[in-house]
């Protein structure tokens, strides 16, 4: 661990070859074949985990453990900070600093003009990242401290329900939305012929005319095709189509 490399590298140790030779880059020394496999798999020489034990997880010590980068993001109106924890952890550890960490940037995250497009991105990498990497961890063992309460899971907790719950009934209002505003579009102006009889149940200038029998006391006005209307007529508004789409009907007097 303690031998002079002339190319000083984190992984330094680990790139020396099993039986002394030469460090990794140096005449005689091991090909590029030599690099510590995975833990779990066979090394270059069929040794599981390759030359070096990986260190295990940091919190508890158990194997296996991989290094993730976990964050955390708050918003905080104008200002806004993103955590990044480093750590080598295992499967239950890492669980537990990811979901303490993403639920509460579920809770932090928003609070910002800025935030509320980080934080999706800061959730959906510890998601991508960190999370499907320890998923792949097998189960710990070899702990040798206590390890971290994974707890229950994101989406079981209080903060994602909290936030998750206005987005789903965002989600369920917009269809809602599109079939009201077609059950109004029913209710719309009303497609009159000429010869009609119509009340007017607005106050005029406003029209929201309702075509009635022209033999009832209701029928306030008879839709016709003058070239021009008379001075106690109405003129028909654009938005209630006779027939062809052509301007100038008018909305005469029956009283
Ligand atoms: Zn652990």
């Amino acid at each position: 661990m303690t031998h002079p490399q002339p190319y000083p590298h984190p992984n330094a140790p680990q790139q020396q070859g099993p039986y002394g030779s030469p460090p990794y880059g140096q005449p005689g020394g091991p090909g590029p074949y030599a690099q510590p496999a995975p833990y779990g798999q066979p090394g270059p020489y069929g040794h599981p985990g390759g030359t070096v034990p990986r260190p295990g997880c940091e919190v508890c010590g158990a194997q296996p453990a991989t290094p993730v980068t976990v964050r955390s993001h708050q918003g905080m109106v104008v200002i806004m900070r993103t955590v990044t924890r480093r750590g080598v952890y295992c499967r239950t550890c890492g669980l537990a600093v990811y979901r303490q960490l993403t639920s509460s940037t579920l809770v932090t995250g928003w609070w910002g003009l800025l935030s509320l497009f980080v934080t999706p991105f800061v959730v959906l990498l510890n998601v991508l990242g960190a999370r499907a990497a320890l998923l792949r961890l097998p189960e710990p063992h070899g702990a040798v401290r206590p390890p971290l309460d994974p707890g229950r899971r994101v989406l079981h907790r209080a903060p994602a329900m909290l936030i998750l719950t206005p987005f789903a009934l965002v989600a369920l209002a917009i269809p809602t939305l599109m079939v009201v505003g077609l059950l109004a579009k029913d209710d719309g102006p009303v497609t009159l012929s000429v010869g009609d009889c119509v009340r007017n149940e607005a106050k005029w200038p406003e029209q929201q005319l309702e075509k009635v029998d022209c033999g009832s006391a209701q029928a306030e006005y008879r839709v016709t095709d003058r070239p021009s209307c008379g001075p106690t007529d109405y003129l028909l508004q654009a938005e209630y189509t006779v027939g062809s789409p052509r301007p100038g009907f008018c909305l005469n007097a029956r009283r």
